[in-house]
C-alpha cells in the first residue's frame, strides 16, 4: 500500500459520520481505508487527507486508488457498535474537561498548560458533590489550593464560567487531536449556538486555527 498524503504526517484524523452527517467518531486513514473497500462509505465532504494506492487488478492491470477525505459519511455504526443515545454523558477525563474550559483556571481566568491544571469539584466530594460534568471545573493549583475542602461561596471565591456537560458533537471536538477548518466548520453545525464552544469554534474560524490556544493545549 502506498501512501500519500496531502499533511505533513499520516496521523491526522478523518472524521467519520452516519448517513444523515451525525458525527460519529475520530478515525485513522487505515480504518477510512478499510470502510472504503467494504463499500461503507456513502459520500465524503470536506478535504482530501490521503491518496492510497493498492495493488494492481488481474483483470484490467489497473492500480487501485482510495482518496480518503477529511468528513466521510457512513453506512453501518460506530466501531463500538451503538447509535448515538439521545441523552448521552461523555465520559469525564481531565484531558477533555481542559479542553472544555479551554485550558482556563475557571477561578482566577489565567490560562495554563495542561500539566498546571487540575480537576477541581465546585462542591467537594466530601460535602456530598459529584465527580459529573457539571461539578467539576478546571482550576490552576494555586486557586485548588486555595479552595481546599470548600465550596466557591465558603472559600469567597467566584466561577468565571458555567460548567456544563457536552454533548455528543462537542465532545467529538473536544477529543479530536487536530481539527481541520473543515472538519470544526461541520462540528459547528452540530453545535448550539447557546453553547460556550459554539463561539470559541466560531471564533477560532475566524481568526485561523493555526494561532488560536485551543488548537495546543
Ligand atoms: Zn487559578
Amino acid at each position: 500500500m502506498l501512501l500519500e498524503t496531502q499533511h505533513a504526517n499520516f496521523s491526522q484524523q478523518v472524521l467519520r459520520t452516519d448517513v444523515a452527517g451525525m458525527p460519529l467518531e475520530w478515525i485513522d486513514y487505515r480504518d477510512a481505508v478499510r470502510l472504503y473497500h467494504n463499500e461503507q462509505v456513502a459520500y465524503a465532504c470536506g478535504s482530501m487527507l490521503y491518496l492510497v494506492h493498492g495493488g494492481y487488478s488481474a483483470m484490467t492491470g489497473e492500480r487501485s486508488v482510495v482518496e480518503v477525505n477529511s468528513i466521510i459519511a457512513t453506512a453501518g455504526k460506530s466501531r463500538g457498535g451503538h447509535a448515538v443515545p439521545h441523552r448521552y454523558v461523555p465520559p469525564l477525563n481531565n484531558k477533555t474537561l481542559f479542553r472544555r474550559d479551554g485550558n482556563l483556571c475557571l477561578y482566577c481566568g489565567a490560562h495554563f498548560l495542561s500539566r498546571d491544571l487540575t480537576r477541581d469539584h465546585i462542591r467537594p466530594l466530601s460535602q456530598g458533590g459529584t465527580d459529573s460534568w457539571q461539578n467539576v471545573v478546571t482550576a490552576c493549583r494555586r486557586c485548588n489550593n486555595h479552595k481546599g475542602g470548600h465550596t466557591p461561596e465558603q472559600a469567597g471565591v467566584q466561577l468565571i464560567a458555567v460548567p456544563f456537560t457536552p454533548t455528543y458533537a462537542e465532545y467529538i471536538y473536544l477529543k479530536g487531536r487536530r481539527v481541520l477548518a473543515d472538519q470544526m466548520e461541520f462540528l459547528l453545525a452540530h453545535i448550539s449556538r447557546s453553547s460556550p464552544l459554539h463561539e470559541r469554534l466560531t471564533l477560532t474560524l475566524r481568526d485561523g486555527i493555526g494561532r488560536h490556544r485551543d488548537q495546543h493545549s
